[in-house]
């Protein structure tokens, strides 16, 4: 199987398996950058993402321009584009509209790293948050996305949901997982009082012992399974 062809069954399975997970609907999305070029693949606008076939997925350049598929590119397209021009790290990207996250960006107040496992992929300090609400359909909103982004591994999205990054497929697919369980466990503690932050070293200490490949493939390996058991891993 060539490159190509392996990111693009690793982009379907990603994606039902995003789905499975609960963390995108009708819409929400993940691409890959197509290593050594200007492009990215990406789930197509109309296509189910329970659903989504390998052939399906569609090429664009970092403008968002269409340049190969027989669908059209998600209307957001611009903020999986720009944070492939803006970090040559980034190798995946996606973006949710994911409930708990959306929720905690709707409230004046910091998400800060209070959870190990899982939740421990982001800090140190409080996630970065995107405030403009509109939904991100120009380059110029992509790059102030991917501003707001800086360095981090995620940022919410005011009202909206988050976009995660990785450079991996299955890094990010980990971080949407982590991320959306973090925010859940963040806002339920806080129901009941001050939620215990972690310090920058209790941060570090525990990326440490969380940011592991196998940790990473376990979580990977355990969505296939939850998602074949769901009979949505037909046809990959
Ligand atoms: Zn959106």
């Amino acid at each position: 199987m060539s490159d190509l062809a392996e990111l693009r069954v690793k982009l379907a399975m990603s994606s039902r398996m995003l789905f499975n997970a609960g963390l995108v609907d009708y819409s929400g999305h993940i691409s890959v950058r197509i290593p050594g070029s200007d492009h990215l693949l990406i789930l197509p606008h109309p296509v189910s993402r329970a659903t989504v076939k390998p052939d399906e997925m569609v090429i664009t350049d970092f403008e968002g321009k269409l340049i190969e598929g027989k669908y059209k590119a998600p209307s957001e397209v611009n903020m999986h584009a720009r944070a492939y021009k803006a970090r040559s790290d980034i190798q995946s990207v996606a973006h949710l509209h994911n409930h708990m996250v959306a929720t905690l960006s709707m409230v004046d107040k910091p998400f800060y790293p209070a959870t190990s496992n899982p939740g421990a992929f982001f800090g140190p300090g409080p996630l970065p948050k995107y405030m403009d609400p509109a939904l991100i359909h120009t380059i110029e909103q992509g790059d102030a996305v991917a501003k707001a982004l800086g360095k981090a591994d995620a940022v919410m999205l005011r009202g909206h949901g988050s976009m995660v990054v990785a450079d991996s497929i299955e890094w990010v697919f980990a971080g949407c997982v982590d991320l959306e369980e973090a925010a859940a466990r963040f806002y339920k503690a806080s129901l009941l009082g001050p939620v215990l932050v972690y310090s920058e070293d209790e941060t570090q200490r525990v990326m440490k012992q969380r940011r592991r490949d196998s940790v990473v493939q376990k979580l990977w390996d355990h969505n296939v399974a939850k998602t074949k058991l769901a009979g949505l891993m037909d046809g990959i």
